[in-house]
């Protein structure tokens, strides 16, 4: 007696056209650039929320983590 086999599940590659491919990495670019400065540049002197810390407070672990000079 055989069992009967199973078929093989077929998968497909997600498929983009070229518009929506160059939407997906402007949005992936911009998220990275402001992530950077966001844990790597805004130290309170430059930062874009005003003249605090917080977001510098916020990051600074991830900050000393990844090696970003800080104090
Ligand atoms: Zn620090």
């Amino acid at each position: 007696m055989t069992t009967p086999s199973l078929p093989a599940e077929r998968t497909t590659p997600v498929v983009l056209g070229g518009a929506r491919a160059a939407l997906w990495l402007f949005g992936t670019v911009l998220f990275s650039v402001a992530l950077y400065y966001f844990i790597g540049v805004d130290q309170g002197a430059t930062s874009v929320f005003g003249d605090n810390m917080y977001v510098h407070e916020f990051v600074h672990d991830a900050r000393h983590f990844l090696g970003f000079p800080c104090h």
